[in-house]
């Protein structure tokens, strides 16, 4: 997608801090990181949000968790553990319409997930 700024990232035409990448998945450094680790696996594949997830997309979907797994392993902050974050349209506060996976960590987490408001 050409307009995507995930895709850019993918694509290594916009620079991001790399910490995996295979055929399929990629993950990169937050540039706004809301702790001490934030990164956020991507499929490489561009699809707008959860929303879109079609039949055939389970084993992709998998594999953004198993990465998200390793890389809470390599970064060591499996013990204490962390946050697995889909955010999902505008209710969702979904800013970036490509799916991405936040992987958040390294310090206590706050809740930060109740509504604004109850109007749907
Ligand atoms: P969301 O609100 O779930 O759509 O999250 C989008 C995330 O992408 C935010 O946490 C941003 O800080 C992050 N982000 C946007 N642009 C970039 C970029 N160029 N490099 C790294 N992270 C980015
Ligand atoms: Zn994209």
């Amino acid at each position: 997608m050409e307009d995507c700024i995930f895709c850019k990232i993918i694509n290594k035409d916009i620079p991001a801090d790399i910490v995996y990448e295979d055929d399929e998945i990629f993950a990169f450094k937050d540039i706004h990181p809301l702790a001490p680790v934030h990164i956020l696996i991507i499929p490489k594949e561009h699809i707008q949000t959860i929303d879109d997830l079609e039949e055939g997309h389970e084993r992709l979907a998998g594999k953004m968790i198993l990465v998200a797994k390793k890389i809470a392993r390599d970064m060591n902050i499996s013990d204490k553990g962390y946050k697995l974050l889909f955010r999902v349209k505008k209710h969702g506060g979904q800013e970036v319409d490509h799916i991405h996976l936040h992987l958040i960590g390294g310090a206590l987490l706050s809740e930060g997930i109740w509504a604004i408001n109850n109007e749907r």
